[in-house]
């Protein structure tokens, strides 16, 4: 076990700064409380970064992120900064290349006290998004110009997603070991129309095979995106290709109360970069009431990386204390505006880092 953990810190634009603020006062507090050892160092990078120097994240800064042992990132790339082509400049597109960031999970989690549209009693799912290839393998393909067609390319490797099932088959066992869920693990694809996504289903049912304490279950994406709506009761893990997991994952999102409470993780084999699933919303920086839960529960995710890597039980204890006092204090208030509140972001950091204080000097 390692004494001390490296944690690259990247703010970003927009409310990235201000939800990252609270999420490191709050990661801070919760490993000390546990007796883990955190050295945190702050990088810029971003749009604001890439209009003053022409680039949006630096050689030295990639290096860092890849030396440190996790990546908390807060929210990167504003509508105005663009690259020449017209692409928005957000440098997390270089860490998932450059580290093999294959996997983006987001947890989906109806927290008591969150406004939600739907009448559900229970939400509690892990969408896996497969963020190298799928949807947006062809990306930089070169292409004949032309006003009359354009092609965008699936692509499937038996790599990829090989590592990316026994990563859900292993987050199932784990959710159910560390919350108690039911360790299921759904494929969305569109086997009934498409060669590739028939290939990935034949190799879920290998993987499958691979992991008999789990269930596995496979439904077509375009019912399996209705379900989220009707049944997400009946959903664990899921798991799917590139763009099928961008908009499940949303809907994820929009179904626990909205991008203010989402986290997310990217993650490789050796590599972490945590992130609120939200953007940087411009329109809200700088009056102090973006909502930090996201960010915060990201960094939960950062210790349960941590612990899972380094076998470390102390980062455990930090993250479940840290996921109990956010839904203390979603449940008992305060809360910012978007999910029907009327506190500021440090109202809500101060009330987490009170109830977080609470708990350790029982
Ligand atoms: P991106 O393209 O960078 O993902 P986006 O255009 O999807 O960004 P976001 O920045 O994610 O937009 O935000 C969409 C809207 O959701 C914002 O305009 C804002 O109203 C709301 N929102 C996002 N994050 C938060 C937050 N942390 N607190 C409160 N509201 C938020």
């Amino acid at each position: 076990m390692k004494t001390s953990y490296e944690v690259a810190v990247m703010p970003g634009d927009g409310i990235g700064p201000e939800v990252t603020e609270a999420a490191v006062a709050v990661l801070d507090s919760a490993a000390r409380n546990h007796g883990v050892q955190l050295v945190r160092t702050t990088y810029e990078a971003g749009a604001e970064y890439y209009r003053r120097t022409g680039e949006a994240i630096s050689e030295a800064v990639l290096v860092a992120a890849g030396e440190a042992d996790a990546v908390l990132f807060g929210a990167m790339g504003l509508p105005d900064v663009r690259r020449p082509d017209g692409t928005e400049t957000g440098p997390q597109v270089e860490l998932r290349e450059r580290y093999g960031l294959f996997a983006s999970l987001r947890p989906t989690k109806l927290f008591a006290g969150v406004p939600t549209r739907l009448k559900a009693d229970k939400i509690d799912i892990l969408v896996i998004r497969e963020t190298t290839e799928g949807l947006f393998a062809g990306r930089n393909d070169y292409r004949e110009p032309s006003d009359e067609s354009v092609s965008d390319r699936m692509t499937i490797t038996r790599a990829t997603c090989e590592k990316l099932f026994d990563l859900a088959f292993a987050q199932a066992r784990s959710r159910r070991h560390h919350q108690g869920t039911p360790g299921r693990v759904t494929l969305l694809d569109k086997a009934n129309a498409l060669p590739s996504q028939a290939f990935m289903r034949k190799i879920f049912d290998e993987v499958a095979l691979r992991h008999p304490d789990i269930e596995n279950d496979r439904r077509y994406i375009d019912a399996g995106a209705m379900m989220f709506v009707t049944a997400p009761e009946s959903y664990d893990v899921v798991v799917s290709e590139n763009i099928f997991g961008d908009i499940t994952s949303e809907i994820g999102a929009g179904i626990v109360g909205g991008l203010g409470v989402a986290p997310s993780a990217d993650i490789g084999l050796r590599h972490g970069v945590f992130q609120p699933s939200h953007g940087t919303a411009p329109e809200l920086a700088g009056l102090a009431v973006a909502n930090p839960v996201a960010a915060i529960l990201s960094a939960a995710m950062l210790l349960d990386w941590l612990a899972e890597r380094h076998g470390d039980e102390r980062c455990n204890g930090a993250a479940g204390a840290i996921r109990s006092a956010v839904e203390h204090v979603l449940a008992c208030g305060p809360k910012t505006r978007d999910i029907g509140g009327d506190a500021k972001t440090s109202e809500v950091t101060e009330a987490l880092l009170k109830q977080l204080n609470r708990v350790a000097m029982r």
